[in-house]
């Protein structure tokens, strides 16, 4: 077990909320464990209200901020504890501050996969995170008006932000069930999240009843269909791979994931199903 695995099992288990020292402890121990410390020389915690937190690549600055998760996490609380308490605040505001990290941490990883060309120059998955990345390393400031006006109003198409969400929720997902630190009602608000996350931005085409990707529907809203076309999508990618990054799936599979919506999401294993499905 890595150390920050007992550092967060002995946190929950004593239902105390992770300070600013604890973030930042996690934030470091999470990109040492995944190996990416040379795309990181700069963790910053609480200096904006504005967002959850950022990765800057060109100057290699991960933020996170915590506090946006006090208020969040306080008005969520029923949805999670029929009994809200000072205890379950803290395990949620802490799942919610390792939801982020990890989402921040993805981003740091996608860099990596984008200038190691680790999916494979030419293959789809490649395609696509040339793509996401080449807008990704120009954000905040290297961006032009359009751009950043379309990053703000539809931030949720960009498929880096969407491998993001749902990357961590299942690294989240994954770690909470292996320490136990996860209620039933926590368990069901992030699979709920996470389910909603998978289905977002496919689409049912009205003309000839086909599906639309979620990828598919990014290059169609960024005028860039043509680049789209020339995609392949021949590999053979696994289940979470095609979600995470909105690529092509059968209707089949997009329904079921509709139908997952409807179970006990409070035990379910949202990942182990996926996988399952029959692409
Ligand atoms: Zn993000």
């Amino acid at each position: 077990m890595c150390c920050y695995k007992d550092f967060i099992k002995e946190k929950f288990d004593s239902y105390k909320m992770f300070d600013d020292n604890d973030v930042y402890f996690l934030v470091k121990s999470t990109i040492l464990d995944d190996g990416l410390s040379e795309y990181v020389d700069d963790i910053s915690i609480n200096t904006s209200k504005k967002n959850h937190g950022s990765y800057i690549s060109n100057i290699k600055r991960l933020v996170i901020n915590p506090k946006t998760f006090y208020f969040l996490s306080f008005n969520l609380l029923p949805q999670v504890s029929n009994y809200p308490s000072k205890k379950s605040f803290a395990t949620f505001y802490n799942l919610n501050c390792l939801n982020i990290i990890f989402h921040e941490s993805c981003h740091v990883e996608q860099m990596r996969k984008y200038r190691e060309k680790s999916a494979g120059v030419g293959s789809s998955l490649q395609s696509i995170i040339d793509e996401g990345l080449d807008f990704g390393s120009r954000l905040p400031n290297h961006v032009n008006f359009r751009e950043r006006l379309f990053y703000h109003f539809f931030y949720d198409k960009f498929l880096f932000e969407r491998d993001a969400a749902i990357s961590s929720l299942f690294r989240l997902l994954d770690l909470a069930n292996e320490l136990s630190i996860i209620s039933r009602g926590e368990c069901l608000y992030f699979n709920r999240m996470l389910l909603e996350t998978c289905i977002k931005n496919y689409k049912m085409d009205s003309l000839n009843s086909g599906l639309i990707s979620a990828s598919e529907y990014y290059y169609q809203v960024r005028g860039k269909s043509d680049e789209f076309d020339r995609i392949s999508f021949s590999e053979n990618y696994d289940n979470i791979t095609k979600i995470s990054w909105g690529m092509p799936i059968s209707t089949d599979f997009y329904l079921q994931l509709c139908d997952m919506r409807n179970e006990d999401l409070s035990r379910v294993n949202v990942k182990k199903r996926i996988l399952e499905i029959k692409g």
